[in-house]
């Protein structure tokens, strides 16, 4: 069943080793990144500082656990 395949992929931005999702990098519209990059620029696109950057990333994974 593919749909039950977890897929591990590298994000070319971070270098993280992530699964689901990927997020489309803003900067050429065609490279895939993880979550997490995708939300950094997302922020960044509205003017979020990268300290504040990792503050919002903390609580979503806080959020996310199980
Ligand atoms: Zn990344």
């Amino acid at each position: 069943m593919k749909n039950n395949e977890i897929r591990i992929k590298t994000c070319p931005k971070c270098g993280k080793i992530y699964s689901g999702v990927p997020a489309l990098s803003r900067t050429d519209n065609s490279t895939l990144i993880c979550p997490d990059c995708g939300t950094r620029e997302s922020l960044e696109s509205i003017g979020v500082k990268a300290d504040e950057q990792e503050q919002i990333l903390e609580t979503i994974h806080r959020f996310m656990q199980p």
